[in-house]
């Protein structure tokens, strides 16, 4: 009799479309329980359920204690593998308190998660640790101890009933706290549209200003938004110094409370900046 039913399913097309819709959302589920894809550019696939935790861990280790940065992709390698790790132990253990950088993906390995699957040399070397590039050429757009990180790199959120991936940082502080330029650069475009400091969900940056960082020939764009009206104390054309005051913190334009939205631009694709800071400078 079960064969029979086993037969008379299999063998109608509607029977073999629904076995193989079975077998593909098991797939799926299974899948979606190990966690999202991790990303080379640094965004992990479904990070909104970790995002309160991991602005926690980030706020603990950048903005009260100036330790250094250690993006959530990093972390994922070893929090997949063990939820019984938390987030917070995970990014110290990361963390080259000395240097205040992220440690190399097989030195954290060889001193605390060995016997991990992620650890082993094939797939550390499948893996892409492009979070490892020494190379840090800018400062802080903020003082950190002045700010909260309200979103990160990457982030999944929703703004507004509006959902979206947010490739930029996000530093909350009182109006007017100081900006600062990250680097030696030359001002592109100073935008002050706005003369009150409020919100204006049709006005996307608000007032801002961009500024470019050529570094080895490389040209950065890096854009500063939400400032407070009339804060700007540079030109289009000026050229900038690193730890230069260019502006004030505000909440103009689509904005939900003052903060400094700090984007970070290489040909044309959004990159993590906070990657690029030296947490010595
Ligand atoms: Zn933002």
């Amino acid at each position: 009799m079960k064969k029979k039913i086993i037969k008379i399913i299999l063998g109608s097309s509607t029977g073999l479309i629904i076995v193989s819709l079975i077998i593909i959302v098991s797939i799926l589920m299974v899948y979606s329980f190990f966690g999202g894809e991790i990303f080379d550019s640094g965004y992990v696939e479904g990070n909104m359920e970790y995002a309160e935790v991991y602005r926690s861990v980030l706020n603990n280790n950048i903005t009260r204690n100036i330790n250094g940065y250690i993006p959530l992709s990093r972390l994922m390698y070893f929090y997949l593998e063990d939820d019984n790790l938390s987030l917070n132990e995970i990014y110290e253990n990361n963390i080259d308190y000395e240097l205040k950088t992220i440690k190399p993906f097989k030195e954290v390995c060889l001193e605390h998660y060995n016997s991990f699957y992620t650890c082993q040399e094939t797939e550390i070397l499948k893996n892409n640790h492009s979070d490892e590039y020494p190379f840090k050429p800018f400062n802080a757009p903020v003082k950190f101890e002045d700010t909260i990180i309200t979103s990160y790199y990457g982030e999944e959120r929703i703004v507004y009933d509006r959902f979206n991936i947010h490739y930029a940082w996000d530093f909350a502080a009182p109006a007017e706290t100081p900006v600062y330029s990250i680097g030696d650069g030359i001002v592109k475009k100073v935008m002050f549209s706005q003369s009150t400091n409020k919100i204006d969900i049709n006005n996307g940056f608000g007032n801002y200003i961009r500024i470019e960082y050529n570094v080895d020939d490389r040209i950065y764009e890096v854009i500063y938004a939400h400032l407070y009206p009339y804060s700007s104390k540079v030109q289009v054309g000026e050229i900038v110094k690193s730890w230069q005051e260019i502006a004030t913190i505000g909440t103009t334009g689509y904005s939900t409370g003052n903060h400094l939205h700090w984007e970070v631009i290489l040909e044309n694709i959004k990159i993590d900046g906070l990657n690029l800071v030296d947490f010595n400078l």
